[in-house]
């Protein structure tokens, strides 16, 4: 991979290609496609059907009593705030650092996003949640894993008691992560999960609800537009926590289907060998980039179990002009990397200042850690040999552009 004008390495592999479906999961979707059935509903007598048997297999690998599966991330979100009884105008305290699905949700369920600081590893602060919460009156909290940071779980919930908050996790960039050994999405009333292809299961669009709360899982049943045939659920509280609600909650239909089903389920027992080989990747980029001067990696806490399909680390003292230059090197290298400090959204990276629909919020430690946050994808066709390669490129340009004279502005190649 020399480039063999200047001798530097390159990197030619792609920051968005994910690993092919496994072969179970092309087997088991063509058999689904042979019969016809799809909907999740639609089931010969005595068929248990693809949907409710992944239902019943998430809820087991997590420990939840209850299981959902969904048609997207973005919809369990939705779906879990109105589960939650969300009111029009209520206002929803979330992360400042997170996704535009999340804020997303939020609006689209009548919500007000109202947005809180983070901390230099990417967290939530908890001084500026609690104020907001005391604030603002809010009773929800839509907790965002953004990038895969947990935070200090066991603070947050007793925090969170104390305040009158109740939690919905975003678990979009944590499924298979875990806090002190209980799986990411289980200290809050309700997990939801993204099987979007970038994320950790794919099925190209998908997603999940988990809770032990009967009532919030009938309603999000309901939800879903189940109609009457809640029945056929496996991973579902018991006929009575419907008998109240089922003529009062709304159909907003977001149903997952069995044909993702049948591609999502093979997946289920792999994903702890993924977490293992994206520890594997991840851990080559930290060891590869320590102790190069001005770059911030972060510190992961003992107590988290994280997935590494991401990587993050700051350039704090580095100018915009120089972080540009940084990025521009990188790319013309191969290394794809992404910066929230970017003024205008480029793909998947947006920031709170650009959705609009919310009420306008300043949230100064937030701005000042993105300004300096640069981002990249590690997906699992990546070996740990690539992840060796893009750590000495990173550190490579970093130490170049590091030293180099205060550079004029330019803007980095924008990248998909
Ligand atoms: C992907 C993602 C979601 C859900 O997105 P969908 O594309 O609707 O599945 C939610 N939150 C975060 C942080 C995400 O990255």
């Amino acid at each position: 991979m020399d480039n063999r004008a200047t001798g530097e390495e390159r990197f030619s592999g792609s920051f968005t290609q994910q690993e092919p479906i496994p072969e179970a999961g092309i087997e088991a979707a063509i058999a689904v496609l042979r019969h016809g059935r799809l909907h999740r509903y639609n089931t010969a007598p005595g068929e248990l059907g693809e949907t409710a048997l992944l239902e019943e297999e998430f809820a087991a690998l997590t420990g939840a009593k209850y299981c959902l599966a969904v048609a997207s991330g973005g919809y369990a979100l939705g779906c879990a705030l109105r589960a939650m009884g969300l009111q029009a105008g209520e206002p929803v305290l979330t992360n400042a650092f997170t996704l535009a699905p999340v804020p997303g949700a939020i609006a689209a369920a009548g919500g007000v996003p109202m947005f809180v600081e983070m901390t230099e590893d990417l967290t939530l602060d908890f001084a500026d949640l609690a104020a907001k919460a005391k604030s603002s009156g809010a009773r929800l909290l839509m907790l965002s894993h953004m990038r895969g940071h947990l935070c200090d779980m066991e603070a947050l919930v007793a925090l969170c008691e104390g305040l009158g908050v109740q939690i919905i996790e975003d678990c979009a960039h944590t499924m298979g992560a875990a806090w002190k050994g209980v799986p990411s999405g289980r200290h809050g009333v309700i997990g939801c999960y993204s099987m979007q292809t970038y994320k950790h299961l794919n099925s190209g669009e998908g997603g999940f609800l988990i809770s032990d709360d009967p009532q919030v899982m009938a309603r999000a049943i309901l939800l879903s537009g189940s109609y009457m045939l809640y029945g056929k659920h496996r991973a579902a509280p018991p006929e009575e926590a419907f008998a109240q609600i089922r003529m009062e909650t709304p159909n907003v239909s977001g149903r997952m289907d069995n044909l993702r089903a049948a591609i999502l389920r093979p997946q289920l027992p792999i994903l702890a060998d993924r977490v293992a080989r994206w520890a594997r990747l991840y851990q080559t980029l930290e060891a590869g980039l320590a102790g190069v001067p001005g770059l911030r990696l972060v510190t992961r806490p003992v107590e988290e179990t994280y997935v590494g399909s991401s990587f993050q680390f700051r350039l704090p003292d580095w100018s915009d002009a120089r972080i540009g230059l940084y990025l521009t090197r990188c790319i013309a290298r191969g290394v794809e990397l992404k910066w929230f400090g970017a003024d205008e959204p480029v793909a998947f990276t947006s920031r709170y200042d650009h959705w609009r629909y919310a009420r306008p919020q300043r949230l100064p430690a937030t701005d000042r850690i993105l300004k300096s946050l640069i981002d990249m994808r590690l997906p699992l066709t990546f070996t740990p040999e690539d992840a060796a390669l893009i750590a000495r490129i990173l550190r490579a340009e970093a130490l170049a552009v590091g030293q180099a004279p205060e550079p004029e502005r330019v803007d980095p190649p924008r990248v998909q």
